[in-house]
């Protein structure tokens, strides 16, 4: 294997993959790293992404909305069903399947572009190294023109919860569960909170959302933030508001989860936890001393419009920079990196970046809110329609 690369990505995830296939296809000569290993040992392309945030979460939103639905609303339709049940086992089997089949569609998309796939770590050096560790420990120097840092982000714990990978578990825990929690805990009302809660309690388990704000999505208009909340209460997601969680105690019947709101301290007691408050870029080992890339006071890899780092030919994209942690922003922005470096035109418009709520009914919004315009000053105008009046199919 020669050393020497036009562009060496370090992530394979929905920012650094489709950067890579690029580069590849402006005819540069690319290496991709990524050390994604499975609660199985196995290692694979795709990142956060695609092993264990959006593809295995639309699949489980998938199977338990079929469920939901046969079971609650066909009835509606004069559609009879008797004996609807479900088997966990066999949901998470085909989750399974589609996320296995989509990882490696990577790896083949990466082959097809002529990338170098490369499992293991990858280390940025200061002088445009990268310092590439394989799976079995083996150093390897490799020189590049340009490095793109897409190294993603991780869950953030709550200190007084920290995740035990048991009954307190991050996103990807409770993508794994093998059976419906009774009691299920959701520290969190952001957009993971709500798809794995619906998930979960379409299923069957009751459950509670603890959510430290007073406002519900409040990165969405108010009138949809208010109807989204009407909805999923009415299907059964107990949403409590400002309530502030400060710690838990493992007891004979569950977890006991304390929280305080507006009315003193609270306790809920669950059989399992999600902690979804977000979450954190990923530098763990990215950035060996002196290589002249900075973090900002929050952790992201600081980068102008264009993702350039403060390093000549560094460059950072996806979840490690500003902006919201969206798979098809990070994708935009790989995408521009390869096109600026191969010296072609790029440009991410951050203005216009969808967000979409894969909750029934989806919630989805582009662009600034009515609030963000109120606050502005500029004149403006509401148009509203409600989904019922050109006659409710649903
Ligand atoms: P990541 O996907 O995190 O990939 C980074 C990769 O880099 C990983 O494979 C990691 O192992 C690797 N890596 C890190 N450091 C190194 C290193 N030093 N050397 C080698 N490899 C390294 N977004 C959407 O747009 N739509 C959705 O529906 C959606 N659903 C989600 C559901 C869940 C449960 C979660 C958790 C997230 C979801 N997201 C969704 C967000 C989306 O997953 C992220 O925005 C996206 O994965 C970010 O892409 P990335 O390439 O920046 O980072
Ligand atoms: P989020 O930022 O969407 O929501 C976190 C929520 O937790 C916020 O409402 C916040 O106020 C609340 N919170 C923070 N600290 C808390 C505390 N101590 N107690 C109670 N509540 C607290 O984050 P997330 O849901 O963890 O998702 C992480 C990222 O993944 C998001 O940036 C999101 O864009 C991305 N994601 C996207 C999709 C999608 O596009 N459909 C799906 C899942 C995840």
């Amino acid at each position: 294997m020669s050393d020497q690369y036009d562009v060496i990505v370090i992530g394979a995830g929905p920012a650094g993959y489709p950067c890579a296939i690029r580069a590849g296809q402006n005819k540069l000569k690319v290496a991709c790293i990524d050390e994604w290993q499975n609660h199985d040992g196995s290692y694979a392309f795709g990142g956060t992404c695609l092993n264990a945030g959006c593809i295995p979460s639309k699949a489980l939103l998938e199977s338990s909305e079929l469920y939901h639905r046969a079971h609650a609303e066909f009835a509606v339709h004069g559609i009879k069903l008797t004996g609807v049940s479900f088997d966990v086992a066999a949901m998470q089997k085909r989750k399974a399947q589609i996320v296995k089949q989509s990882t490696a569609g990577i790896a083949s998309l990466l082959k097809g572009a002529g990338v170098t796939a490369l499992v293991g770590h990858g280390k940025l050096l200061p002088g445009n190294k990268v310092e590439f560790t394989d799976k079995d420990g083996n150093k390897q120097e490799l020189t590049a023109k340009h490095v793109v840092l897409a190294s993603g982000s991780v869950p953030t714990e709550l200190k007084s919860l920290p995740f035990d990978g048991k009954d307190v578990v991050d996103s990807w825990g409770a993508l794994e569960f093998d059976a419906v929690p009774k009691r299920l805990g959701v520290i969190g009302a952001g957009v993971i909170g709500l798809e794995l809660g619906s998930v979960w309690r379409r299923l069957g388990a009751e459950v509670v959302v603890l959510e430290a704000m007073d406002a519900f999505l409040p990165m969405a208009d108010k009138a949809v933030a208010n109807e989204a909340l009407k909805h999923l209460k009415k299907q059964g997601l107990d949403i409590r508001l400002g309530a502030k969680v400060s710690g838990a105690d493992k007891t004979k019947d569950g977890v006991v989860v304390k929280y305080t709101d507006a009315k003193g301290e609270q306790t809920v007691t669950v059989d399992k936890v999600v902690v979804a408050i977000g979450r954190r870029p990923f530098t763990k080992n990215l950035l060996a001393d002196g290589t002249g890339v900075e973090l900002d006071e929050r952790g992201f890899v600081k980068v102008d419009h264009e993702c350039r780092t403060a390093v000549p030919n560094v460059w950072a994209v996806g979840d490690l920079v500003r902006g919201p942690m969206l798979a098809h922003k990070g994708k935009e922005e790989g995408v521009v990196v390869a096109d600026l470096i191969a010296g072609l035109h790029g440009h991410v418009n951050y203005d216009l970046v969808p967000s979409v709520i894969y909750t029934a009914p989806e919630i989805a919004w582009v662009g600034q809110t009515e609030e963000q315009v109120k606050a502005s000053g500029r004149a403006y105008k509401v148009g509203s329609f409600p989904f019922i009046g050109p006659g409710n199919t649903g």
